[in-house]
């Protein structure tokens, strides 16, 4: 699905670099280099601020702890996502409300929002997922009305952008993931929040460091989720090639895109008929597809004939791997059966979960395999 080899190559002398430099300082927690890639962050994003830690998930937990949500709270999420998003709320002691996706974008349907807003809702978080960003103006437009926090789970698209805005900028604060199959992915774990509430960062920033801001005076209960120095020096020098990368992984999703067009029994990202995209004129489309620039953290296919898991077990024979990403949507999990939620209580992202295929993607894909991955898939016959 990813070749972490061939990235690794094309920049060693500089990460390995990095790498010696911190090891000669022992500079191994916090420190300079903590310091100096959440500058960097925070000016990719155009975010006053970024406070850097262990993980993506711990980016969306102590945004919520920061913001006081927990017990008696709810907050409203997509139930199709990866499953930390929803983990997260239960485990601040909220309760996760979830909100059924838009078949076009796999994203939180802004549509069906407001009906489930209710005297405890405290926050939204949507998730651009696969790297595509969610519909911010009408998520933030309602937010606004009920007065909400919007907590974007970017884990998937760092570098994308949503009408010039990167994500990360969108909401009060964005979460970020390097965990090391990311756009942005470290040699570990690790994660980053973005805001420009700077008592948000520093409590943040407080809650990482076991709730003191000055050693041994512990002000709240907190946690260890620091990032380290050497994660964040390796994460230094990838930064400045996210963009190319991120450009590179377009690349692959318009060839697959155009090779891949006239297959009927399968539908490319961008191009699904949904209720709201459904007949829509290609002003429209043109329209909406400068609205969003993706950065494919996958490239996620729908099969319509209902053959998908044939068709991975097929390409697994022929060499190709593919993935589900997710093969049970957050509501059907063993985990949240305290929810309550049913088989049919979000009918688009079950749909989805058993239509969705992930291709392989990567910036340094070539083009020659692409045609071959694409010429497997196509000779697959029922
Ligand atoms: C990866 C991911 C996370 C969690 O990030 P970690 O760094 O693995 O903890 C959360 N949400 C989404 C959508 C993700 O893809």
């Amino acid at each position: 699905m990813v070749d972490l080899g061939a990235q690794y190559n094309s920049i060693k002398k500089e990460i390995d670099g990095a790498i010696s430099a911190v090891i000669k300082e022992s500079a191994f927690i916090g420190g300079k280099h903590v310091q100096k890639l959440e500058e960097e962050i925070a000016s990719y994003c155009g975010t006053k601020y970024a406070v850097a830690l262990n993980s993506g998930t711990d980016a969306l937990y102590l945004s919520l702890k920061a913001l006081g949500i927990g017990k008696g709270d709810e907050v409203i999420t997509s139930p199709f996502t990866f499953f930390a998003t929803g983990e997260v709320i239960s485990l601040a002691g909220a309760k996760p409300v979830f909100v059924d996706i838009d078949p076009a974008t796999f994203n939180i349907d802004p549509e069906l929002i407001e009906k489930k807003i209710m005297k405890k809702t405290k926050a939204i978080i949507p998730v651009h997922l696969f790297g595509l960003p969610a519909d911010m103006d009408r998520i933030i437009k309602i937010a606004k009305k009920y007065k909400l926090y919007v907590i974007e789970d970017a884990c998937q698209a760092i570098g994308a952008e949503y009408k010039g805005v990167k994500t990360g900028n969108l909401g009060d604060v964005g979460c970020f993931s390097f965990f090391p199959s990311k756009n942005l992915g470290a040699y570990g774990d690790g994660g980053i929040i973005t805001t420009n509430d700077q008592e948000l960062a520093v409590n943040i920033k407080t809650l990482r460091n076991h709730g003191s801001k000055i050693k041994y005076q512990n002000e709240v209960i907190g946690v260890n989720s620091r990032l380290d120095g050497l994660q964040a020096a390796i994460l230094s020098v990838k930064l400045k090639y996210l963009d190319k990368w991120n450009k590179e992984r377009r690349r692959v999703a318009n060839t697959y895109n155009k090779l891949l067009k006239d297959t009927e029994w399968l539908e490319t990202p961008f191009n699904h008929t949904s209720s709201r995209l459904r007949g829509a004129s290609n002003e429209t489309m043109k329209q909406f597809n400068n609205d969003f620039i993706p950065v494919f953290h996958q490239y996620t296919i729908r099969i319509k004939n209902g053959k998908r898991d044939q068709l991975k077990q097929y390409l697994n024979e022929k060499g190709v791997s593919s993935m589900i990403y997710y093969p049970i949507p957050l509501h059907l999990l063993k985990a949240m059966e305290y929810l309550k939620y049913n088989k049919g209580s979000f009918p688009t992202s079950e749909k989805a979960s058993e239509e969705v295929l992930s291709l392989p993607i990567y910036p340094e894909l070539d083009v020659k395999i692409i045609n071959k991955i694409v010429k497997i898939i196509i000779s697959y016959k029922k």
